[in-house]
């Protein structure tokens, strides 16, 4: 898997790189050049996810050194010989952190999350996530912190619509990933949905229900800013109870539960929240991560077999990127109000200390590697 990038000797790359677990250094490298069937993107925004930060802190793994970085979008910037993806040189693309290897059975049946050599317990240290779980001494194409991102041919690019600007745009991945979880629960018209957690997961994922056609959609938890947001998102009501209280709230409310609630806070004690909270026979999507070795324990027979609970994990963005970009670019919901906060590349330390200290209105932080 290790090869040597062919180097362009006029321009340098500046990458972020973690070289081990809670480092942070700034680097220069030589800027790649597109082997056979790849491309070179210039990134023009990334977006900084909780994701990295708890890739920095060690939680996911030991993928060091790693260049982090999964939600990035940008102009293409180099084409490869015998690229047959039909783009061209300046083209606005969003780039799927997945690189599925196209022939295990997951990928064969469209579910390329689940790349099955992405199992690291079959696979050890053989990832397929761009800025996640993949070490740049394993293979020439790292994460989005970067001016540039090599695309190897696996990867699955998606050309930006036109009129949808890039700033906008860097949203297609956390987007992409609120569709996946509104479509694993079969969200559809007429239906009563709860999202817990209003991160921009969560945001997003009201809007994604409410273009389903939800017809009641309550986002619980959060700040006021959160909760007014939520409502320019698409939320028919905010709540702030947690636990039993927000249980008796939306059972009495929804006369015996919600139909569906999405689990986007990334905490245990959520989850089981969740599947307490839907009605008898409703679905419950498990869209945010707890931490490895975080542990859900919820009562069988009461609140799964009696009641016949769908549990619905919903893990990273398959299948969503092309409906993503067509809500940005419909613009129905206010999503460039998500971004509230843009630092250049260089700052990364600073915009993760803004990020860590939940900096009052600071919704989604993004990063600007400087330009050509
Ligand atoms: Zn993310
Ligand atoms: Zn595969």
């Amino acid at each position: 898997m290790v090869r040597e990038v062919v180097v362009r000797e006029d321009e340098g790359a500046l990458q972020v790189v973690f070289p081990a677990r809670g480092q942070v250094t700034l680097e220069r490298t030589p800027a790649p050049v597109p082997g056979r069937g790849e491309l070179v993107v210039r990134i023009s925004s990334v977006g900084i996810c909780a994701t990295d930060l708890h890739l920095l802190d060690g939680h996911i793994g030991d993928p060091f050194p790693l260049v982090p970085g999964h939600e990035f979008v940008g102009v293409v910037d180099a084409v490869g010989p015998e690229d047959d993806r039909g783009l061209n040189t300046g083209d606005p693309v969003a780039v799927e952190m997945l690189v599925p290897c196209g022939r295990c059975d997951r990928c064969r049946e469209g579910r390329h999350n689940l790349c099955e050599l992405d199992d690291h317990a079959l696979h050890p240290g053989a990832g397929r996530q761009m800025g996640v779980n993949i070490p740049r001494t394993a293979a020439p194409y790292s994460g989005g912190y970067a001016t540039h991102l090599l695309v190897p041919r696996a990867g699955v690019v998606h050309r930006v619509p036109d009129g949808l600007d890039l700033e906008t745009a860097v949203l297609a991945e956390p987007l992409a990933v609120a569709v996946r979880a509104v479509e694993r629960g079969r969200v559809g018209l007429g239906d009563r949905v709860v999202i817990i957690g209003p991160g921009p997961i969560g945001l997003l994922a009201a809007a994604a229900a409410s273009a389903a056609g939800a017809a009641e959609i309550v986002v619980v938890g959060g700040r006021q800013e959160r909760r007014a947001l939520a409502r320019a998102f698409g939320a028919t009501a905010t709540v702030t109870e947690r636990g039993a209280a927000l249980v008796a709230n939306l059972r009495a409310r929804f006369g015996g539960g919600p139909d569906v609630v999405i689990e986007a806070a990334g905490a245990v004690e959520a989850q089981a929240t969740a599947v307490q909270a839907v009605r008898r026979g409703g679905r419950v999507v498990l869209a945010g991560a707890c931490g490895s070795g975080s542990v859900l324990a919820l009562a069988s027979d009461d609140m799964l077999l009696t009641r016949e609970i769908d549990i619905l994990p919903s893990f990273l963005a398959v299948g969503g990127y092309e409906r993503s970009l067509g809500l940005l670019a419909q613009g129905r919901f206010p999503f460039a109000s998500l971004i509230t906060h843009v630092y250049p590349l260089s700052d990364v330390e600073k915009a993760f200390a803004a990020v860590r200290a939940r900096t009052e209105g600071l919704t989604k932080a993004v990063l600007v590697p400087p330009a050509a």
